[in-house]
């Protein structure tokens, strides 16, 4: 029997998230983007994961307070720039 890291089991939750984010975006977003809006929403993504770092180390002005947020937003961030990736693969632009 082979035992599994921890820090394994949480790269594999990690990826799995991603992919059923990805899911969701497709579901929620399935226009096509080319990839200057994909950046667009990359880096909004991005600044949600920012606003949600504020909240988590509680900086003045920082507008969440819920720290779940860090995650989802980390998960965000991480489908958007896989959506992005799977498109320069596909070489679409
Ligand atoms: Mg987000």
């Amino acid at each position: 029997m082979t035992i599994i890291p921890d820090s394994i089991k949480n790269r594999l939750i990690v990826l799995e998230d991603i992919a059923k984010e990805r899911i969701r975006q497709e579901e929620l977003h399935p226009e096509d983007l080319d990839l200057l809006m994909q950046l667009v929403v990359l880096n909004e993504e991005v600044g949600e994961l920012s606003q949600a770092l504020q909240a988590h180390y509680k900086l003045p002005g920082s507008k969440r307070s819920d720290k779940s947020d860090l995650y989802e937003e980390a998960i965000h961030v991480s489908a958007s720039a896989a959506r992005f990736a799977e498109k320069v693969l596909n070489n679409e632009n």
